[in-house]
């Protein structure tokens, strides 16, 4: 089976239409880390196409947020503000199936879906040391991981620890071929906020037979996404950090 994995959309419908326009005909099945909302001005319009479309979604630290299953009290000062003002746009029932999204680990054939890492759902997993300390919290030989908005991932092979990294600025896609005998934690990338310094929304297509990821990047309509940030009353901030992927 052939899997698109999105993570981390943040209401931007514009880069979720880039991704599904550059993937058509790729894939058989969507499956999300979640953060479908938050940060961006459309976060009815990203529910109500999930909901139809995607069977495989878990909850993202701003969908709890967003749709009151937890307290803003952690979250950064614009991010508080996104997630009053996302609250306040959702819509009663898309506000009632963001609450009810499962906290992963989910299962999808032998491998899984988390938001932030296997040991904690809000657990950020950035830098080659905190992989390191994951290793024995793998429960499954694959798992894709979101969180924090930095596409590419961890290879546990043996002893070693390998850092694998998405496409370059000139570069579309790469793609790696995954040893069952290694354990992986793969991040799909932003498809709302990247913040790997390429402004360019990110996904993952994962083949469960070839076992081949290919990582992603993918130009989108930024400037219409910022324009209506600002149109909504969003906190600027939020429409100038994704010219630079931040
Ligand atoms: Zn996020």
């Amino acid at each position: 089976m052939r899997y698109l994995i999105l993570s981390d959309i943040h209401g931007n419908g514009e880069g979720l239409a880039a991704v599904l326009a550059a993937t058509a005909g790729q894939y058989e099945q969507i499956l999300c880390c979640g953060d479908l909302v938050g940060y961006g001005p459309n976060p009815n319009e990203i529910c109500d196409w999930m909901r139809e479309t995607v069977p495989a979604v878990i909850r993202g630290n701003h969908d709890k947020v967003c749709s009151g299953v937890e307290s803003m009290e952690d979250f950064n000062p614009f991010a508080k503000q996104a997630a009053s003002w996302t609250m306040q746009a959702l819509t009663a029932e898309n506000r009632a199936w963001l609450a009810q999204l499962p906290m992963g680990p989910m299962q999808v054939e032998d491998f899984h879906l988390v938001h932030g890492s296997p040991r904690h759902e809000d657990e950020y997993v950035i830098e080659g040391y905190e992989a390191g300390t994951l290793r024995d919290e793998l429960r499954a030989w694959l798992t894709f991981f979101g969180h924090t908005h930095l596409q590419g991932g961890f290879q546990y092979r043996r002893g070693k620890l390998i850092v694998l990294g998405g496409p370059h600025a000139d570069e579309e896609r790469v793609t790696f071929t995954l040893d069952k005998n290694d354990g992986y934690l793969i991040n799909p990338g932003s498809a709302g906020q990247p913040r790997d310094g390429d402004w360019r929304v990110g996904a993952a297509i994962f083949d469960s037979k070839d076992l081949t990821v290919e990582l992603l990047r993918v130009p989108y309509a930024i400037e219409e996404t910022q324009r209506k940030i600002r149109q909504v009353g969003l906190p600027t901030l939020l429409a100038d950090r994704l010219s630079r992927g931040v």
